[in-house]
């Protein structure tokens, strides 16, 4: 790196070009050589820019004019845009997002993984990238003796209180108001995690896209809940989709949503929903994708890469509660999921027995260890589904897939960075990347998530 001086001074105002985004929706400019890194600013872009912050050999900015807008600046539709945090490509066109994520994850690729001539399509976006969460998780609080419900305000213990979430679906914004009215209506008092005293923590809602059923979770800090009662025949009343209502438990001083006990105040523990033709029970703690719309998409992909005819033994790592294991079982002779957390396998198992399939079976542990034995039985895989969280495969469940050599591997994933650096790994022990397709899973976020077709060299 240059050893020069850094060519801008905090608080200065510079006029900037912005020449980038970057992986996490900044603007950046270049001057000299020195990135600026800026909130909002667009590749294309002319604009005054606050120096806020210099280091040595980079540094940040506040965006205070735009002087020459690029033609994919879009108004953000949400009035507390540049507050929460939540998205960070509102002011970018759904195009132009669908654009950045297709060449985010090729030039990660080149970059990390050294796949410079790899096939990565376009992005599969959403022909209406709004409204799409089927699951809100939202802070209560309490200002002025008022109920708020929101989000954090950036570095800070302040809630900040909004009536809608343009990107949740309607029916999570309604339940969120219902309970800070019901709230106030029953003395019921918001918490206050500064001093760790009040009642009502969060509220989670869940709403099934197929079926329309709807969870709603009430976190507390303790067992008590006053008017527990006339709270649950409100709800019952003003939700009529309302199909599970759960009192979550956590009294510990922690940002943890969700506390170890949970108790059913009224109807079912589940609420069902469908990928395809494919029914699942959900709870309120299991691990499910949170756009139903590109799930479906997602999955149809790992579907279509796994070439699958009937005869075919596939081993799905890091399955969660089963949702592409089973979506998979229909056209494959077995499934074999790998999950780490008992209660997803549980789930799995129960979702199993809920669509009739018999060919597929759920083991709990980490998939690097349980592979091996399953190597150690005979097992041999044709194809290897593997969904990893954001920090990727572990190297020996690499390892293993090298030695179990499947034809083919489906890889999806949620982070560019750490799939490119385990297709590496691949194709330096025999296999190669075919294609690449990103999905729109988190459509005004800088989310991306990824399917990859490997095949056997
Ligand atoms: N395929 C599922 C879940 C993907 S999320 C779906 O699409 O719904 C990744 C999953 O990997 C989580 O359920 C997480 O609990 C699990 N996991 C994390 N580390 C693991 C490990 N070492 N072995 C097996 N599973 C793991």
């Amino acid at each position: 790196m240059s050893k020069q001086q850094p060519p801008v001074e905090k608080n200065e105002t510079v006029d900037v070009t912005f020449e980038d985004i970057t992986h996490d929706g900044a603007g950046v400019a270049k001057l000299g050589g020195y990135p600026l890194f800026v909130k909002g600013g667009l590749p294309g872009e002319k604009a005054e820019v606050k120096v806020v912050q210099v280091k040595k050999n980079y540094g940040f900015g506040r965006l205070m004019n735009v002087m020459k807008e690029s033609n994919q600046r879009v108004d953000a539709p949400c009035p507390v845009f540049n507050r929460c945090g939540g998205c960070q490509l509102q002011h970018l066109s759904y195009e132009g997002q669908l654009e950045y994520k297709q060449k985010q994850v090729k030039e990660t690729l080149a970059r990390i993984g050294g796949l410079n001539d790899v096939a990565v399509h376009p992005t599969l976006g959403m022909d209406d990238p709004w409204r799409y969460r089927n699951k809100s998780q939202v802070p209560v609080g309490e200002q002025g003796g008022n109920i708020v419900t929101g989000f954090y305000a950036e570095r800070s213990h302040q809630i900040v209180d909004i009536n809608s979430c343009i990107i949740q679906h309607e029916h999570n914004d309604k339940v969120v108001q219902l309970v800070k009215k019901l709230a106030k209506d029953y003395g019921i008092r918001g918490y206050d995690d500064r001093i760790h005293k009040g009642t009502l923590r969060h509220v989670v809602v869940r709403h099934a896209k197929h079926t329309d059923e709807l969870m709603v979770v009430l976190v507390t800090k303790g067992k008590e809940l006053p008017n527990k009662k006339n709270l649950v025949h409100a709800m019952k009343e003003e939700l009529p989709n309302v199909k599970s209502i759960i009192q979550n438990i956590n009294p510990k001083r922690t940002n943890v949503i969700f506390g170890e006990r949970s108790e059913v105040l009224w109807g079912e523990e589940v609420i069902h929903d469908y990928i395809g033709d494919i029914k699942f029970a959900i709870s309120a703690r299991s691990f499910y994708q949170v756009n139903p719309v590109q799930t479906k998409v997602l999955y149809e992909k790992a579907l279509e890469y796994a070439q699958l005819t009937g005869k075919e033994t596939v081993i799905d790592a890091y399955c969660g509660i089963g949702t592409i294991s089973l979506f998979l079982a229909e056209k494959a002779k077995h499934v074999y999921g790998v999950e780490i957390v008992p209660e997803a396998v549980s789930d799995a198992k129960r979702n199993a027995k809920l669509n009739h399939v018999t060919n597929a079976d759920f083991v709990v542990g980490e998939a690097e260890n349980v592979m091996p034995w399953w190597q150690a039985q005979g097992i041999e895989a044709d194809v290897i589904v593997v969904d990893p969280p954001r920090k990727g495969c572990d190297e020996k469940l690499l390892e293993t897939m090298a030695t179990m050599k499947p034809d083919r591997i489906v890889y999806v994933s949620c982070n560019p960075a750490t799939l490119a650096r385990d297709l590496k790994y691949l194709e330096e022990h025999g296999y190669e990347t075919k294609e690449v397709q990103p999905v729109d899973m988190f459509p005004q976020t800088t989310h991306v998530e990824c399917c990859v077709l490997l095949e056997k060299k």
